[in-house]
């Protein structure tokens, strides 16, 4: 798209929105940086994730800050545990009855059912929102280099496809900033997993200084990933930030060098 995601700032919180998405008015949508919230040390400021170990009672107060600004709230969101897996999960009508909101074993969401929020955390994976304006229906996924060699995006479009007849071309798909190729160094590990990924060949590596030590591009991988299951490069919009390069910004999992850090949350869900 021509059209590039932007930091706005809404109520005190500097936040990643694509206007366009924004304008049409179809769904509220948001990725959250590190300003804005009361969060201290190395969860400052607008920390959303409770896994790093943050006040839980903090946490909350920020996410009461963030999803406020589209007039939602904790109680309301359904998320995925988050287990670097390929697991999709349909929220539809049955499982609102339920009322659970963390997913086990879960990494992706999708939905077409108006007002139910779909959230997921990263410092430094990538997340990927996923609208399909004709049915209409959106998904969210969290991709790290693991979920990325699993082909979690591709599988976000199959679900898509199978529960509500999603074609492909109409799917529009907005990644967040995520760890960029500047500062993605990867070992071994990721390399023989690689070697038997079915996207191997759609993974994009740029050699680095150490040999066996490429650094791994996430936002392209992805990018050829979905454009393989169908999706337009039109329709998918990337960006040019790095979480390790901007930690003024974002939080940044290998910045923090085991060290402990926040989360920020993305957020989508249909009006
Ligand atoms: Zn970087």
């Amino acid at each position: 798209m021509n059209e590039i995601p932007s930091l706005t700032e809404k109520d005190g919180i500097t936040c990643f929105l694509f206007p366009r998405w924004e304008k049409a008015g179809l769904v509220g949508h948001g990725f959250s940086t590190r300003l804005g919230g009361i969060s201290k040390g190395p969860f400052a400021y607008l920390n959303l994730g409770l896994k790093g170990g943050d006040s839980p009672e903090i946490v909350s107060k920020n996410r009461h800050r963030f999803l406020g600004i589209w007039g939602k709230h904790e109680r309301d969101l359904f998320c995925g545990e988050q287990v670097h897996g390929k697991e999709v999960f349909l929220v539809d009508r049955e499982f609102l009855k339920k009322g659970s909101r963390e997913i086990p074993a879960t990494d992706a969401l999708i939905t077409k059912e108006p007002q139910v929020l779909l959230g997921a955390f990263s410092a430094d994976c990538l997340l990927a929102f996923f609208l399909d304006p004709k049915v209409p229906a959106i998904g969210i996924a969290h991709a790290g280099w693991r979920g990325t060699l699993m082909g979690i995006l591709a599988g976000v479009v199959e679900a898509m496809k199978k529960n509500f007849k999603s074609k492909p071309d109409s799917l529009e798909v907005l990644m967040t900033p995520a760890i960029g190729p500047c500062c993605y160094e990867v070992g071994k590990e990721v390399l023989d997993f690689c070697a038997v990924s079915p996207w191997s060949s759609d993974t994009v590596f740029y050699p680095g200084i150490r040999p066996g030590h490429p650094f791994l591009d996430l936002q392209k991988t992805n990018n050829n990933i979905l454009c393989k299951t169908g999706v337009k490069p039109a329709n998918i919009v990337t960006n040019g930030f790095c979480t390790h390069c901007r930690q003024d910004l974002f939080y940044s999992y290998r910045g923090a060098k085991g060290g402990a850090t926040g989360s920020h949350m993305g957020i989508i869900f249909l009006r």
